[in-house]
């Protein structure tokens, strides 16, 4: 076997990749800006190499962090650890994971009580693609209600409309929405689905890990939208985003345990060994939970709240900036650290700015927006 070269041709190819460090590339990756970390995150996952996520009962360090990621999650998220409707929940592979789940369990609990209806799922039509991969792949029915366009927001009366129907499985929400960066009026619908008997699910994939920090960081008030909200029955939250771990991690919260057991596949009924998956994988790797568990233990609270002072800093400026653009406008009130873009249309026609011609000359001064 040769192992010389491999590894210089690999360096070589990642040369060619955008700068996954310095902090230039304003979406994918999520650089904290400290070695020391990436170190941690890379040590951890190499400590786990060889080891299948699959059996927690054989692996059984896998339990072990996995109980403590979600614990630290669940604590941040303000979610009951005990009583009947205790948070749980499980470590999946990124986003687009937990939310397919999210809707499976919703799609499992709305067959078990209505055999004959077909499930709908109700958000805005600025949710996250993922809810369409999830109808798709789950074949259940999507309404898309509509945002205002000027601010990207979804009024609370539009969704609670169109709770009042006798398919409607889930409603989703996002913390903030991915392509306006604002949180949608979660506490609104909660309570009207809660009154309906609808389940919640709030799409904090990109928020979760750094909207608990947001106000203690230095920006602006966040209104509620994690278990402290009644109603919400389900949470999205990726490490792997604001949460600085490497790619490869996330975590779904439920509220419930007796919810949850419908996120679970299990069979004794076939041939080889019991098959108890709570996500979509079989084996996996460890590295990833590994990784993202190092990372969180390492931050902790401080740690994260003191990235959040950072960022907020750095959205503030941003925003700023693209205030002193005539011709360029940040679109409605987002909250968090995502920022919309958009032609400033109160202008002269002659001083109005393209977003994607501005994004091509910003690219061209060494940035990926
Ligand atoms: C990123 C994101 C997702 C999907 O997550 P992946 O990790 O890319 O699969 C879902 N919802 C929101 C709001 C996101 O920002």
């Amino acid at each position: 076997m040769r192992t010389d070269g491999i590894l210089d041709r690999l360096a070589a190819l990642r040369a060619a990749d955008a700068p996954t460090h310095g902090g230039r590339v304003l979406s994918y990756v999520y650089d904290p800006g400290l070695a020391e970390l990436d170190e941690l995150a890379a040590a951890a996952a190499r400590a786990v190499q060889p080891v299948n996520g699959l059996d927690p009962t054989t692996f059984t360090s896998v339990a072990v962090m996995e109980g403590e990621l979600l614990g630290f999650a669940r604590t941040m998220l303000h979610g009951p650890a005990d009583g009947p409707d205790a948070v749980v929940g499980s470590v999946t592979s990124g986003g687009t994971e937990s939310c397919l789940l999210a809707v499976k369990i919703a799609r499992e609990a709305f067959r078990a009580e209505h055999p004959d209806v077909r499930p709908r799922v109700v958000a805005p039509v600025s949710v996250h693609a993922a809810f369409r991969k999830a109808a798709q792949h789950l074949d259940v029915d999507l309404t898309l209600v509509p945002v205002d366009p000027a601010t990207g927001t979804p009024a609370a009366a539009d969704l609670v409309a169109a709770l009042d129907a006798d398919d409607v499985a889930l409603v989703v929400v996002s913390a903030p929405s991915y392509p306006h960066g604002v949180v949608d009026p979660v506490a609104e619908v909660a309570e009207a689905a809660a009154a309906r008997g609808v389940p919640v699910h709030v799409d904090a994939c990109v928020g979760g890990w750094v909207l608990p920090f947001w106000a203690a960081a230095g920006g602006e008030a966040v209104p509620p939208f994690d278990f402290s909200v009644p109603g919400v029955t389900s949470i999205s939250a990726d490490v792997h985003k604001y949460g600085y771990a490497p790619k490869g991690a996330s975590v779904l919260l439920v509220r419930g345990r007796d919810r949850q057991r419908r996120q679970f596949f299990a069979t004794t009924g076939w041939p080889g060994y019991p098959v108890v998956n709570p996500t979509l994988s079989g084996s996996r790797s460890a590295a990833p939970l590994a990784a993202a568990w190092a990372v969180s233990q390492a931050l902790g609270t401080a740690g994260y709240t003191a990235l959040t002072a950072r960022c907020v800093r750095a959205t503030h400026a941003l925003r700023a900036a693209v205030d002193a653009i005539d011709g360029l406008r940040v679109v409605g009130r987002p909250t968090g650290p995502l920022v919309a873009v958009a032609t400033d249309g109160s202008v002269p026609p002659e001083r109005r700015v393209d977003p994607h011609l501005w994004a091509d000359a910003v690219r061209s001064l060494g940035w990926v927006l």
